[in-house]
């Protein structure tokens, strides 16, 4: 791992662009190296069906967008080229012309005549012909798209009342109603246990009155770009580590060549049931947010492979679950005999695609179909390195020093905090929620609203309580209690104050993670008061939380701790109200203000995505004899080294 890594490389709009380190890439096998490389290449492959599926002109849009970026010959200093250029990188970053997370048409930063200006003096001539029209042409067809705000307005439209594909500007339905749609999906709905997800894998159109379905696959829709991933599966296969994988990846193809979706669950089932490789992915038709009906799935890809120092973690988190259990400040009634810790996988992405770039999650839960959840069980993970750079980047954003007291708590950060996160969240994960019984004849929903509050609140207090235990330090999870420390200070900040970034003017809090984390702090200072455990400070107009007295807050949280599993293991419903209508839903208004004031001050940008690592086979003749691995650090570059190398779609597809 680089400690002077650059995570963020720049900002615009309101968008971050950041990179990730691939930690342990260069340990890993021959072999395994070139499965990554494979797989990297079959997951670029397939980003101009994402660009496709987003909205039908989007390719086009693309291509003018940069050619018009390599060849204007106009005044490229100027304010209206500047937003321009802003304006190409919102586009490349949502995959098209709308904001990947509002859905809303991205509104250009200058005007209609400054557009024609910047045609007219770029070069199109290596571009090809559309439908038959020069490509200089063409692009008076896609003027009122990018410009008049009542065409194309929302990429996913999701207001009941009026017609959700009609209103939608994905490219999912072509001249087809809703109703029409969901009577035509109707019309599979068997009660079949084992029904494949209908409609996820293509286009449904209205051709000559006949309403179709057109198939994505090796000689179907998108075929050219599907034929590409296929070649870099097959190559694939011959490095797979293992014969489960091999017949994973052997599935796969099968599904992109046939288009059947009995074969993609058939795929899903395996690859569930893979779980001994030590290099996974995900490469298909996978969620379904894009379409307003839930039923067509955008094409994404991620390439990973084991984090064994995290997996390494949770397995002595887990594995030390009964000493956890038997230690626990809980009566000794409501204590599990015998606990079993839960080991969660921590993987390290190597290369992010399709509908996970450059914006992408921090954690994969899959497969989506329900019931092979419920008979072969799914794979659920959280991406190592995704997450540090998040970390990394919100430790040089300025919400640490605005909102930490002094020096010694920003540093206490800096040094322990990312540590102190993750493993907080272990412990959370892997023996919080397992932890404790019910009393004999209590049901699990006696709490019922507040259950779900007061579980995570059970979880979060048992991590909190273990975190500044020497228990760790002896295990060799943490170098010292100056770890816990850390997650003490960011866990009352962030329960105090900096969650509440997230709650609007005037609202409650509602979200269970966010309540149980104010419970918590809340409760800690108002009980720690007389000793002056928590101090509350003002400075200049600013309030600050200041831990006095880090062992008598554990034994606080040790306290609560007992308290909370006394109302769950007793079902005690008027105890859960008190506690989470008392602590955990009211904001303190003013407070609330001045929050929401110092985060505007700060002007971040809310939304991040990443560059891609790139990786290069080095060949002794037509032998692969290693890959190597470079982080490129300018995200331009990116996007057009990707247009470049990997469109290997028409720009209009029907
Ligand atoms: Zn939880």
């Amino acid at each position: 791992m680089d400690k002077n890594f650059k995570y963020q490389t720049e900002k615009f709009a309101d968008i971050k662009i950041l990179r990730y380190q691939v930690d342990g890439f260069s340990k890993l096998s021959l072999r395994q190296k070139k499965l990554i490389y494979f797989l990297s290449q079959a997951a670029l492959a397939g980003r101009d069906i994402l660009w496709d599926q987003n909205n039908a002109f989007n390719l086009q849009i693309r291509r003018t967008l940069e050619t018009i970026f390599t060849t204007y010959r106009g005044d490229r200093t100027d304010q209206s080229f500047q937003n321009f250029l802003v304006y190409l990188k919102r586009v490349w970053f949502s995959n098209g012309i709308h904001h990947h997370y509002s859905m809303d048409k991205i509104a250009p930063g200058f005007t209609k005549e400054y557009f024609c200006n910047l045609v007219e003096k770029s070069d199109f001539s290596d571009c090809p012909t559309v439908k038959g029209k020069s490509f200089r042409e063409s692009i008076k067809k896609l003027i009122p798209i990018l410009f008049d705000k009542e065409i194309a307005s929302k990429r996913v439209y999701l207001d009941s009342t009026n017609d959700l594909i009609e209103n939608s500007a994905n490219n999912y339905f072509k001249d087809i109603t809703q109703e029409e749609a969901e009577k035509f999906y109707a019309s599979f709905d068997t009660p079949q246990e084992e029904r494949p997800s209908y409609g996820l894998n293509s286009r449904l159109v209205k051709e000559n009155g006949v309403i179709l379905e057109k198939i994505w696959k090796a000689e179907g829709l998108y075929g050219k770009a599907i034929k590409e991933i296929i070649n870099w599966l097959l190559l694939a296969v011959d490095v797979a580590e293992n014969d489960t994988q091999k017949e994973v990846i052997k599935k796969l193809i099968q599904f992109y060549k046939t288009g059947d979706l009995k074969q993609f669950d058939e795929y899903s089932i395996l690859w569930v049931k893979d779980t001994e490789s030590h290099v996974d992915f995900v490469n298909g038709f996978i969620e379904v947010y894009g379409d307003a009906l839930g039923i067509k799935a955008s094409w994404e890809s991620i390439v990973n492979f084991k984090d064994l120092e995290a997996t390494k973690r949770t397995e002595i988190v887990s594995k030390n679950a009964q000493w956890f259990e038997d230690h626990s400040p809980v009566d000794s009634k409501f204590k599990k005999k015998s606990v079993k810790g839960v080991s969660a996988k921590v993987i390290i992405a190597a290369i992010l695609g399709g509908d996970c770039h450059p914006s992408t999650p921090i954690g994969i839960n899959l497969p989506n179909a329900d019931w092979i959840r419920e008979g072969y069980g799914s794979k659920s993970v959280t991406i190592e390195n995704i997450t540090r750079a998040y970390y990394q980047v919100s430790l040089t954003d300025g919400m640490l020093e605005e909102f930490a007291w002094d020096q010694q708590e920003v540093q206490l950060s800096r040094d322990f905090g990312y540590l102190a996160n993750n493993l907080h969240t272990d412990l959370h994960e892997c023996l919080g929620h397992g932890s404790g019984q019910l009393l004999q004849g209590v049901k699990a929903d006696a709490l019922k609203n507040y259950g779900s509050t007061i579980e995570e609140t059970r979880a979060d207090l048992f991590a909190l309580y273990y975190i500044m235990d020497e228990k760790l330090v002896k295990l060799g999870l943490i170098p010292s209690l100056e770890t816990g420390k850390a997650e003490y200070t960011s866990y009352i900040r962030n329960g105090l104050l900096t969650q509440l970034v997230r709650i609007e003017p005037g609202k409650d809090i509602e979200e269970s993670h966010m309540r149980n984390r104010q419970i918590i702090a809340k409760w800690a200072y108002e009980n720690g008061k007389e000793a002056n455990i928590i101090e509350k400070k003002v400075r200049k107009n600013k309030t600050y939380f200041k831990i006095n007295d880090y062992e008598g807050l554990r034994r606080l949280f040790g306290q609560l701790l007992h308290e909370v599993q006394r109302i769950k293991s007793e079902g005690d419903y008027d105890a859960a109200l008190d506690l989470v209508e008392k602590y955990g839903v009211k904001t303190d208004k003013k407070l609330h203000a001045e929050v929401l004031n110092r985060y505007k001050k700060l002007d971040l940008a809310p939304y991040a995505g990443f560059i891609n690592p790139e990786y290069t086979p080095i060949f002794n003749k037509k032998e692969i004899i290693d890959v190597a691995i470079h982080y490129p650090d300018d995200f331009t570059q990116q996007m057009l080294h990707y247009s470049e190398n990997y469109s290997f779609l028409p720009l209009i597809n029907n």
